[in-house]
């Protein structure tokens, strides 16, 4: 599935009004969605499509909406019943439990509901609502794709800025990447961002941390204008709210903008990347290392490298983090450390290098092993070789290719261990 995204404008204040009754509605069903599931046994997911026909029946805003995308609402419930059913079956520590929502944002259209003008420039809404017809603002590969392919689902969003609409399309992205048969081994950190085996570090950009500063004296501000128990609040309480929006819009545009290109970058530059499964919500329960985890978005990244690793065709493995930056790389013994020991000593072996780049070292090892690739420790210097031609050819590139064929083609290109 491709998701691209626009914005909608040149709509009146009376059509975004009807917008966000659109908006509404869609979690009136779904709360009482859920509410039918907490009140009553055996209900499953017809019953609750069922829900959608007699609500329609009793709530005349409720009719307005389009039916397909009542179902749509009715079946949000029922992912967030379901993953919750899953995840007790996996004995999860966190459940889930199904809330009610208060502050939604979106309101899901299947097929019908909306129509999209010939040229693709303005949309058309056309149930209930009768929001009517925006202009459609994207940038050229989403307009080529709205030409292109088949919509499956519109999705409106209202954000701190406006109002968006993200069009859902039957399609996976396949392209053609660049084989270079380098292989990389990333350690996720608190000092870098990530260091590979060769010692290549990145940092977290300083202009998000910047940016962080910004958010926090808005939200200082944005409290002081607060008083308890009056309804509404005052015009400049509700300003102050929407600058501190668009601030977060913004960090959050910005981090995603680095992380998808770093991933990108890293996707594009090899062959096998492997890096370690954190558990990020128990690291960010230690709340002396909380800031800098959360922030550093981890999860974000490994995220785009397994959507650049299935474009590509790339093995994008990630590895159980145990011991990673304790064991020694060159002889396995056990080396205990705290945070704050930077560089890893080992008294077998008497090696000495930067804790994070024995890390680095071990993941790519745990990822090799998945492979079944054999792959030798003293040859660090090796694969920094490994970009010349020639040695290269004899050595690595066969064995990768082999197990890229047999990798991607009984599954997908990610393994968790
Ligand atoms: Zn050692």
């Amino acid at each position: 599935m491709i998701v691209r995204e626009a914005k909608l404008l040149n709509g009146s204040k009376a059509q975004y009004k009807a917008l966000d009754e659109a908006i509404r509605t869609a979690q009136f069903i779904r709360n009482k969605a859920v509410r039918l599931w907490r009140d009553e046994s055996k209900v499953d997911k017809a019953r609750l499509s069922l829900l959608c026909k007699e609500l329609a029946r009793e709530f005349p805003f409720a009719k307005k909406l389009n039916s397909m995308a009542r179902q749509a609402s009715s079946e949000r419930a029922w992912n967030s019943i379901s993953s919750f059913y899953r995840r007790c079956r996996e004995g999860a520590k966190q459940k889930g439990y199904p809330q009610f929502k208060k502050h939604s944002r979106s309101v899901e259209y299947k097929t019908s509901g909306w129509k999209l003008s010939e040229d693709c420039l303005a949309i058309n809404f056309t149930d209930g609502f009768k929001a009517g017809k925006f202009s459609v603002f994207c940038d050229r590969e989403t307009r080529e794709d709205l030409f292109r392919l088949k919509i499956n689902r519109v999705r409106v969003i209202r954000r701190a800025d406006g109002y968006y609409a993200q069009f859902c399309f039957d399609a996976t992205r396949k392209e053609i990447g660049n084989y270079t048969g380098n292989a990389i081994g990333i350690d996720l950190g608190l000092k870098y961002f990530y260091k590979d085996q060769n010692d290549n570090a990145t940092t977290y950009p300083k202009y998000l941390r910047r940016a962080e500063k910004r958010i926090k004296k808005l939200q200082r501000r944005l409290s002081r204008k607060f008083v308890k128990g009056k309804k509404p609040q005052s015009n400049n309480y509700q300003k102050a709210r929407i600058r501190l929006g668009k601030a977060h819009l913004k960090v959050q545009r910005q981090r995603k903008d680095w992380a998808v290109k770093l991933a990108r970058c890293v996707v594009a530059s090899n062959d096998v990347v492997v890096y370690e499964d954190l558990k990020i919500q128990n690291l960010v329960k230690n709340h002396h290392l909380a800031k800098s985890i959360s922030d550093a978005s981890w999860y974000q990244f490994t995220q785009w490298l397994d959507y650049f690793g299935k474009v590509w065709d790339k093995t994008v493995i990630a590895v159980a983090p145990n011991y990673t930056s304790q064991d020694c790389f060159n002889c396995g013994h056990r080396v205990k450390k705290s945070l704050s020991t930077r560089t890893h000593q080992c008294p077998q072996c008497k090696i000495e290098i930067c804790r994070d780049t024995n890390a680095a070292l071990n993941i790519l090892k745990k990822g090799m092993n998945v492979l079944g690739i054999e792959w030798n420790h003293s040859t660090q210097g090796h694969w920094e070789t490994a970009g010349e031609p020639g040695t290269l050819e004899e050595t690595t590139t066969p064995a990768v290719d082999r197990q890229l064929e047999t990798v991607s083609g009984v599954d997908e290109s990610r393994i968790t261990l």
